[in-house]
């Protein structure tokens, strides 16, 4: 035991030159983290006119939804959640009914976000029955007396927000950009569900091409709204193997849902109808040249099976849809070994951190490490808050920033990087990997810029 003890030790002196960087250096790069700007690659943000309409905004901000999903974990019943959301209570007796889970759950990310966001945003340090009207009294305040949202954001020296919110535009001002779902026109069991997803287009359905010129027209929409990405969260209803089906087998699929017109299918028999509207919504993304982002990992909510979607699924689509650059969410939680062999073996596949933090840095923080090791610094895209309320979002950017910070900065002092590799590092991980990703600012991910003709390359002498 003691001789292997010495050659591990043996073997990190050798393989990991451990040289402690300078205090200096590392305060450089602090200053580099703490300026960059952020790019935010994925949010739900409601929007401020939305909450100022709200009747009395309280506490719950803080709540919705992933610590209210974390305290139904803990063994809040439904129905009392019920009882606590119910509209024209005083912050202090709504509290008092969430009280007995948020303690259970306060040791968890979800909660740890609320009480940064509840302590830096509006001065109470802890989210407790004594502190909750005050808390409650000041959030409606700032979203009754200005832009809550927008104060927030720019606190946390967030520049670029992609928003995922449906078809609904986002904001003008040129700080959010969009990104679209099309995933209902996939996600099909029944035939009542086709028919409205083509009315909604203006198309009378009454066979496949109608159904597909349906998707062509909402996709055009998308494209009117300038998205910059296409979304799907499909993982959530059924597993990520999509798998090549035949115009002939898709449109089987289609007759059959028009003759049970009442009927509800599972997912074996309509399969190939699935299967082949995300091809073809996969086709549109590809001659748009437009990103996908796609939710991996971990399913919010209770019961889902969270193997349904594993990034490893996804590799047939890669490889058939060269042209389509994929980004895979939240750090697919918990397939992170998974997702770095995937990532690296791709080059169209590239990892996003979104939402990590609110479910474990100390995952995120293991696995930023971990991943450098394997995937290319510029396939990696760490900052998005994946939150409804800003306040999420807040606390997320200044956990980043020190994560980005911890990880780079342990990396340098172990000798692996030097400052300037990671200052190139830190500002590509916060901003400028999602700029290329997304195409904005006039550039372009790595692998698609242009390859330099064999003859411009002069010969060496
Ligand atoms: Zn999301």
């Amino acid at each position: 035991m003691m001789f292997r003890s010495v050659l591990i030790l043996i073997w990190i002196a050798v393989v990991l030159p451990v040289s402690a960087a300078e205090p200096e250096a590392l305060d450089v790069l602090r200053r580099t983290v703490d300026k960059c700007p952020l790019f935010d690659t994925h949010e739900h943000l409601s929007p401020i006119t939305d909450l100022q309409g709200r009747d009395k905004l309280d506490f719950r901000l803080l709540f919705e939804p992933y610590v209210v999903d974390t305290m139904r974990s803990a063994g809040m019943p439904m129905a009392l959640y019920e009882q606590a959301i119910q509209p024209g209570l005083e912050a202090k007796e709504r509290f008092r009914l969430f009280a007995p889970y948020w303690e259970a759950s306060r040791n968890t990310a979800a909660a740890r976000l609320a009480e940064i966001a509840a302590r830096d945003l509006y001065g109470v340090p802890r989210i407790d029955v004594d502190s909750i009207q005050l808390l409650s009294r000041r959030m409606n305040k700032a979203y009754k007396q200005g832009d809550a949202i927008e104060k927030a954001l720019k606190q946390a020296g967030i520049e670029r927000v992609v928003l995922d919110m449906g078809s609904k535009p986002p904001p003008a001002g040129g700080r959010f950009l969009h990104a679209e779902r099309f995933e209902e026109f996939v996600h099909v069991h029944d035939y009542g569900h086709m028919q409205r997803m083509a009315s909604a287009q203006g198309v009378k359905l009454g066979d496949l091409d109608d159904y597909l010129n349906a998707l062509d027209k909402a996709f055009a929409g998308g494209l009117a709204r300038r998205m910059v990405a296409v979304k799907s969260a499909l993982g959530y209803h059924r597993p990520l193997d999509y798998r090549p089906a035949s115009k002939v087998a898709a449109a089987q699929v289609f007759a059959m849902l028009k003759k049970h017109e009442d009927k509800d299918f599972p997912l074996k028999a309509v399969r190939p109808l699935q299967d082949f509207m995300m091809f073809h919504l996969l086709g549109l993304s590809q001659k748009h040249k437009l990103p996908v982002q796609i939710h991996t990992g971990l399913l919010t909510g209770s019961g889902k099976p969270v193997a349904r979607s594993n990034p490893a699924l996804l590799t047939g689509l890669f490889d058939r849809f060269p042209g389509v650059d994929f980004c895979l969410l939240h750090g697919s939680y918990p397939f992170g070994g998974q997702l770095a062999v995937v990532v690296k073996n791709h080059a169209n596949a590239y990892l996003d951190l979104s939402w990590l933090l609110g479910l474990s840095p100390s995952y995120a923080a293991r696995y930023l490490d971990e991943w450098l090791d394997l995937v290319p610094g510029n396939k990696i895209l760490a900052f998005g808050g994946d939150a409804i309320h800003v306040e999420w979002t807040y606390a997320q950017a200044g956990m980043m920033r020190e994560l980005v910070f911890q990880v780079l900065s342990g990396r340098m002092r172990r000798g692996l990087l030097d400052l300037e590799q990671a200052q190139r590092l830190a500002k590509g991980l916060l901003r400028d990997n999602a700029r290329a990703f997304f195409r904005v600012d006039g550039l372009l991910p790595l692998h698609r810029r242009p390859v330099p003709k064999l003859n411009a390359i002069k010969p060496a002498k």
